[in-house]
């Protein structure tokens, strides 16, 4: 095999999924642990400082302590190149954190043992699900006490839909946790609580057989209990099948304590063993196969203003296929341009690195001079052909907008319009009016605050955002529709997009029923796309 396909196929490019605080960034550090990227674990989210000093962010990230941007973490372990795709939450969460999806082959659900299935995970697990990309599940904090995790997997399959195979299973939870049970090798793989964070804490590892053995570590009880539960797996569980797996519709699960260390190595072992190489991509030609073809890469996201002295913009690719090499001439395809990428580089956590060479699996940053849009492709200058555009998610959170300074209004068509096309915010319109009624649609509550500064800083216009009840948007798929005659509950809202796309707004999921119920044949998505 040649060094470039080599290259290719040691990539895993994956991004973690999880509601707020169930251990996402403690697992992050302890896999960059592994991988020799750091000493001790610790430095990934460093909030304010560590990150914010090396770059110059929104001010409104510094005020916040926050981050508005995904960044991408590389490193290496065993032999394999990992891409950690980081999907912001808490409040930053936005659109960007579901496109940053649309560029992973595979996902790490990590679930808090005693809340289980939590808000943010259902959502994102939608979209992983949308893609069919693999879904692997780590439940964390088994260091706390935790429930039944029988009613836990059962949980994870009533709530999300998808088979669970559990790979290993944990020896009691909360002091109790002793440390998990290899179901392939039939090894208890114990873990001594000495060098919490390091990755030297003493393993011992027993067959299950030696039941004598077991009884050292671990007590009547817990082993009894342990030993039955096993016995239930292996009569209950469904079957590990990996082309199953591969297909998203089941998902291996792993237990662990990312904060003690237990459990993390075994899961990335086997994770890494049982996620894709850079999975090839659909475009309008067919698809596009990550070692056969020559370069090519989609844009997934357009950060403004990481400089606001520059008023740059960097837009963020997957490669998808083939090798990429400092000052090669590549295709723009929407651009219709042949042009070299500016300074390409990779956005770490803490840093950023100028790249001579890319291969397909990586994500790269260049300066964007206002060419670029979300979906974009670009490949050789001898190819043509498109990427699948990136579907529009939808946004949760509605504002009516006010223009405070009337006299400014194409300054301000101007600047939301172009706020839009970054993909940052969604405008819509009431249906039958023109662009005087703007409604401002987001992911991410966020989203309202940097469209009023961005407007007023870059634009100079000042707004005022009215908040809307609604929480549900739907686009209307049938293509002839009549908007007029359509009839909803009372509190629904008929609207369009730029485009001119018929869309409806909801307070709540009811009405969404009603409406389907009253009127036949209707097909209401989630997801737009163009
Ligand atoms: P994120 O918001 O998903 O990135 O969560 P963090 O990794 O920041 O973790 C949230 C909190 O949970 C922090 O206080 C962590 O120290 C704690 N935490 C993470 N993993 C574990 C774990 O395995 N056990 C316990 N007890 N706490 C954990």
């Amino acid at each position: 095999m040649s060094n470039y396909a080599e290259e290719i196929n040691k990539r895993r490019t994956f991004a973690i999924i999880s509601h707020p605080d169930a251990g996402k960034t403690t697992l992050t550090e302890k896999f960059l642990l592994y991988g020799g990227a750091i000493n001790l674990a610790g430095s990934v989210k460093g909030k304010a400082t560590a990150r914010h000093a090396v770059s110059d962010w929104m001010e409104i990230e510094k005020e916040r302590g926050i981050s508005v941007t995904s960044s991408v973490l590389q490193f290496e372990y065993d032999g394999y190149c990992i891409n950690i795709l980081d999907t912001p939450g808490h409040q930053d969460f936005s659109e960007d954190t579901y496109r940053t999806l649309m560029a992973a082959d595979s996902a790490v659900m990590v679930i808090d043992a005693s809340k289980g299935v939590e808000a943010q995970t259902r959502k994102l697990f939608k979209v992983c699900v949308m893609r069919k990309i693999p879904i692997f599940t780590f439940i964390n904090k088994m260091d706390r006490d935790a429930g039944d995790m029988f009613e836990l997997l059962d949980e994870i399959e009533r709530e999300l839909g998808i088979a669970t195979c559990p790979i290993n299973w944990p020896i009691g939870s909360g002091k109790n946790f002793k440390g998990v049970y290899d179901r392939g090798e039939k090894n208890v793989v114990m873990y001594a609580d000495t060098q919490k964070g390091t990755k030297e804490g003493e393993i011992t590892v027993i067959p299950i057989e030696k039941e004598d053995e077991l009884s050292k570590y671990i007590g009547g009880d817990l082993k009894g209990q342990f030993l039955e539960e096993v016995e239930l797996l292996d009569g209950a569980s469904a079957q590990f099948d990996l082309e199953v797996v591969q297909a998203g519709e089941l998902t291996p699960v792993f237990f662990g304590s990312a904060l003690t260390n237990f459990g993390v190595e075994i899961f990335l072992q086997y994770f890494l063993k049982m996620t894709t190489t850079p999975l090839p991509r659909k475009a309008d030609i067919g698809l596009i196969h990550p070692v056969e073809n020559d370069f090519s890469a989609f844009v997934f996201k357009i950060q403004a203003n990481m400089n606001k002295a520059h008023r740059d913009r960097i837009a963020f690719m997957r490669i998808c296929s083939g090798k990429y090499e400092a000052s090669m001439e590549v295709k723009h395809i929407q651009g219709g341009k042949i042009m070299r990428l500016s300074q390409p580089q990779q956005i770490m956590a803490s840093e950023r690195k100028i790249l001579d060479e890319a291969y397909a699996g990586d994500i790269i940053g260049v300066f964007d001079p206002g060419i670029f849009s979300i979906g974009d492709t670009l490949c050789m200058p001898k190819e043509q052909f498109q990427y699948e555009g990136i579907p529009t998610f939808a946004p949760e959170h509605f504002a009516r907008v006010r223009q405070m300074d009337t006299m400014k209004r194409k300054q301000f068509v101007k600047g939301i319009t172009q706020i839009a096309q970054e993909g940052a915010i969604q405008i819509f319109q009431e249906f039958n009016t023109g662009m005087e009624e703007i409604i401002v649609g987001v992911v991410g509550v966020l989203q309202f605050e940097v469209l009023k500064y961005r407007l007023e800083k870059e634009y100079n216009v000042e707004i005022r955002l009215e908040n809307l009840p609604y929480e549900y948007i739907r686009w209307v798929e049938n293509k002839d529709i009549d908007m007029v005659k359509l009839t909803g509950t009372s509190d629904m809202k008929k609207v369009k997009d730029m485009k001119g796309n018929p869309l409806l707004l909801f307070i709540n999921q009811w009405s969404i029923g009603m409406t389907l119920d009253r009127n036949e044949g209707l097909i209401l998505s989630e997801f737009g796309r163009d």
